[in-house]
């Protein structure tokens, strides 16, 4: 069967699956429209993230390594990103590692800021690096975990045939919308409270004109 394979350069943002879950207007300002606004939200999130990211980039913990920060992509999905932990668990069903003894079965966990959210846009992103993984690794990987702040818990997620389904497909939208440099119209729901964006979101201006030409011609009116 014939399956797409992308260039490089026309990879998309791996943790922009998680914002046009949440909103596919949100996505395009901030990948396409190069719009952002940091909130509170974003800016523990970020923090989070740093403090994942922090410390040695390769740990032993009996018989798990944990990798941070590891960079990763997949050019059937073309997406890259980067994980923010990758643990590999001693497991005689899985991989190598280059200068490792034993096979190795990668764990993917992902920090996020809160709680559990009632959507599965962490979800989605989780199993995005999981295929990513599995393309750069040539393994299976069945599941990983989320930890969020807040709770101080992990929580394990399965990367079922469902969700990796939803995962392609979202990210076809995606590319599909970044071809065409597309925007989606406001559609306001109650997602919009928590929004990063929504002062920036301008919904007075439906489809006429995109809000960063917006922006532009008012600066220039104003300077
Ligand atoms: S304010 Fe609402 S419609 Fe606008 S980008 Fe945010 S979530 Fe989407």
């Amino acid at each position: 069967m014939y399956m797409k394979v992308y260039n490089e350069e026309d990879f998309l943002n791996l943790a922009g699956i998680q914002h046009f879950a949440f909103c596919p207007r949100q996505w395009a300002l901030i990948h396409i429209e190069k719009l952002w606004k940091d909130n509170l939200r974003t800016v523990e999130g970020e923090l989070l993230h740093q403090k994942a990211h922090d410390g040695q980039a390769f740990e032993k913990r009996g018989d798990v390594l944990v990798t941070r920060g590891m960079p990763v992509f997949s050019s059937s999905l073309g997406i890259n990103g980067i994980c923010d932990v990758v643990e590999f668990h001693r497991n005689d069903d899985g991989i190598q590692l280059y200068g490792r003894e034993g096979k190795f079965r990668p764990y993917p966990v992902e920090y996020k800021r809160g709680k559990p959210k009632d959507s599965n846009i962490d979800i989605l992103q989780l199993a995005a690096q999981a295929m990513c993984l599995e393309e750069m690794l040539c393994c299976e990987i069945q599941e990983g975990s989320l930890f969020y702040g807040e709770t101080r818990r992990r929580e394990r997620v399965e990367f079922t045939l469902s969700v990796r389904e939803e995962v392609k497909q979202t990210l076809k939208q995606m590319h599909h919308y970044y071809e065409r440099k597309y925007t989606p119209k406001v559609r306001p729901s109650k997602v919009c409270r928590s929004c990063s964006l929504k002062d920036l979101c301008l919904p007075q201006l439906g489809d006429r004109q995109t809000v960063s030409d917006y922006i532009k011609k008012r600066v220039g009116e104003e300077g």
